[in-house]
């Protein structure tokens, strides 16, 4: 299968699941990012591998594309993904701080396209937070990365994936209702408030309790932020603690605080230049101090 002929170059990261690797596709010499994930277990890695396939069919320009996953004969499971160039927006963030209004708006429109796009079908994106939004110099546009995989994944690290995505957890998620496409517009609503305030809207919680104390506070952690009244429109409709009052994706690309915005890519452009700057500085300063 040609999906297998590839070279590994290096390293991009490690997340819950396992680590991600940037490869290069042998004929077409194109760039990709590979998630390697050890599935030790055969029933399971053939019921994934079955399961991951569907994934494919979703292909939007504001979704990471998934190009499909196979075994590698090792142990580990191999996803093939669109290689994003730019890292993703929480690291993003913690490098150049707050993300500029103009910007926020263009990247939440991204993200509702996206959204908006695999609700259409009835498919959870399940892990909606800031380190799964990518982003792209070369297509001047963010991305939603990992959509889907968290339902396959989890299934082979529970507990891993679980801790780690609490975080972005709606209120009636955390006290053990179903996901629904409402869970996923929460996510985002967390998401872009890590924009607005350039770090995690809540204290940092030490227990599942905390985590629901935060969550049921909504939108109410907004009161003292500096943010203009739509971006507080906008996030008090995400952050609605009943999930039945929060709008549907499609229902929120009309509002004011985003509607029209992601035309325009020059504020885009000139903000993700300038995080990418602060970025090479920084291995500069950290190689250079070693
Ligand atoms: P989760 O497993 O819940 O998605 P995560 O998003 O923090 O957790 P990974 O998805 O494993 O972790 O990604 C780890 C890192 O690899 C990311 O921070 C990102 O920098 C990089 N990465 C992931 N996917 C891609 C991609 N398609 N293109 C480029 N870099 C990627
Ligand atoms: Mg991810």
């Amino acid at each position: 299968k040609s999906l297998r002929d590839i070279d590994y170059i290096a390293t991009l990261g490690a997340g819950a699941s396992g680590q991600v690797e940037l490869a290069v596709h042998k004929q077409s010499k194109s760039k990709m990012a590979v998630k390697i994930v050890n599935v030790f277990d055969e029933e399971r890695r053939k019921q994934l591998l079955k399961e991951l396939e569907t994934l494919t069919t979703y292909v939007s320009r504001f979704l990471v594309r998934f190009y499909g996953a196979f075994y590698d004969g090792g142990g580990a499971v191999h996803v093939v993904l669109e290689y994003m160039d730019s890292g993703s927006l929480d690291e993003a963030i913690k490098v150049g701080g707050k993300v500029p209004e103009a910007v926020t708006k263009q990247i939440a429109m991204h993200c509702l396209r996206g959204l908006s796009f695999l609700h259409q079908y009835n498919v959870l994106h399940r892990d909606f937070k800031s380190a799964n939004i990518l982003l792209s110099r070369r297509l001047n546009r963010s991305k939603l990365a990992d959509f889907g995989l968290a339902k396959e994944l989890g299934e082979v690290s529970k507990a891993a994936t679980f801790v780690g995505t609490m975080a972005y957890l709606s209120p009636e998620r955390l006290k053990g209702s179903q996901y629904t496409t409402a869970g996923d517009v929460w996510g985002l609503g967390i998401s872009i408030c890590e924009c607005l305030l350039g770090r995690y809207p809540f204290e940092k919680p030490d227990s599942y309790f905390s985590y629901l104390d935060n969550a049921m506070m909504g939108d109410s952690l907004l009161q003292d932020a500096n943010i203009s009244s739509e971006a507080r429109d906008f996030l008090s409709l995400c952050l609605r603690v009943d999930p039945n009052g929060r709008p549907s994706a499609a229902e929120l690309m009309k509002h004011p605080f985003v509607a029209g915005h992601d035309a325009q890519v020059r504020e885009f452009t000139a903000w993700l230049e300038g995080v990418l700057q602060k970025k090479k500085q920084r291995l500069r300063s950290s190689k250079s101090s070693t």
